[in-house]
């Protein structure tokens, strides 16, 4: 099934991202806690690629699996980094085998290992290639890309992030997803700047759940996001206790999900990182809003 048909319906919808295993001795136990997650039944499953191998050759595998097993629609992660044109080619060709029929087209971050190595090794510098190739490859793709509320950290401006995301989107991109904040008046701001700036696809708020102290400071170095005070009372408070911060960290981002379907947002997406009890705990909190009780 493809996204677009889902996205573009006047029901609510609640989707997960899961990421797959890194190697093949925790292959299993990383497959079965996607797997739980996919059980939940959300609207359809985001599986990331690990840009500099690793995860990458799980991700196709994962999303077949999880469409085999629990018959969600599935969407498959690919970046720029850590491909080459001849690697692109065989994914193309191996989504296709597989009958996937969604991707994500990413640019991903270089580490600083393949900082030091010749750039020429990977022929793809932003999304907006990919999502080229992808829809020159014939294959009827829907494709999705990034955005960013609160800017991306390498972008000048605002203005010149949201004239790369039109480009990107003009492109070929069916759908957008947005990297992790935690205010949502930043992410309704930029929801009128794109819809502005002429970008009409669907978008999709991407809310992480923050259940343990540890995460925070993770997520605000990755994502450069905005901590409001009223989180970071919660965390002050809470932070030392494990059982309490996973209960404050899933009544914010239920709380975050529910405001922006009481705001007309229908889409919204859930970086579960691979925790059932949490994306099981935040789905049943909104079951009634989404007309399907777990
Ligand atoms: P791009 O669209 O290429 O944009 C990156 C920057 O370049 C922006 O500042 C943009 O304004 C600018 N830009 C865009 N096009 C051009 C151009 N033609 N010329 C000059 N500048 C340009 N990473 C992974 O490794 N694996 C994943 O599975 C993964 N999943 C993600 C899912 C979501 C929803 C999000 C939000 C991020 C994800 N990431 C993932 C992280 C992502 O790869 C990084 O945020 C990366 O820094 C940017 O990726 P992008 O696709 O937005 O890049």
């Amino acid at each position: 099934m493809k996204l677009t048909d889902l996205l573009c319906r006047e029901r609510y919808s609640l989707s997960f991202e899961v990421f797959p295993p890194k190697t093949d001795a925790v292959f299993e136990s990383v497959s079965r806690a996607a797997l739980a997650c996919a059980r939940l039944q959300p609207s359809f499953v985001s599986v990331t690629y690990g840009a500099g191998g690793g995860r990458s050759r799980y991700t196709l595998e994962l999303a077949e699996r999880i469409h085999a097993e629990t018959g969600v629609p599935t969407l498959a992660h690919l970046t720029c980094v850590s491909s080459t044109r001849e690697t692109v080619e065989a994914q193309i060709a191996a989504l296709k085998r597989a009958g996937i029929e969604n991707v994500m087209a990413l640019r991903g971050d270089l580490t600083p290992e393949m900082e030091a190595q010749d750039r020429s090794l990977w022929p793809y510098r932003h999304a907006i290639e990919l999502v080229r190739e992808l829809r020159e490859s014939g294959a009827d793709f829907c494709i999705g890309g990034a955005c960013y509320p609160e800017v991306h950290p390498e972008s000048a401006s605002q203005k010149e992030d949201i004239r790369r995301l039109r480009e990107k989107v003009d492109a070929g991109c069916d759908f957008l997803t947005t990297q992790m904040f935690f205010d949502n008046n930043l992410f309704y701001s930029f929801l009128y700047k794109i819809r502005e700036a002429g970008i009409t696809v669907p978008v999709l708020p991407g809310i992480m759940p923050i259940t343990g102290a540890a995460q925070v400071e993770r997520a605000v170095r990755l994502s450069g996001s905005f901590m409001p005070q009223r989180f970071r009372t919660l965390v002050d408070r809470f932070g030392t206790s494990p059982e309490a911060m996973r209960q404050a960290g899933i009544a914010y981002a239920t709380d975050q999900i529910i405001d922006l379907f009481a705001n007309g947002i229908r889409n919204v997406h859930i970086y579960t990182m691979n925790k059932p009890e949490v994306a099981g705990a935040i789905r049943q909190n909104v079951s009634a809003i989404l007309g399907m009780p777990l």
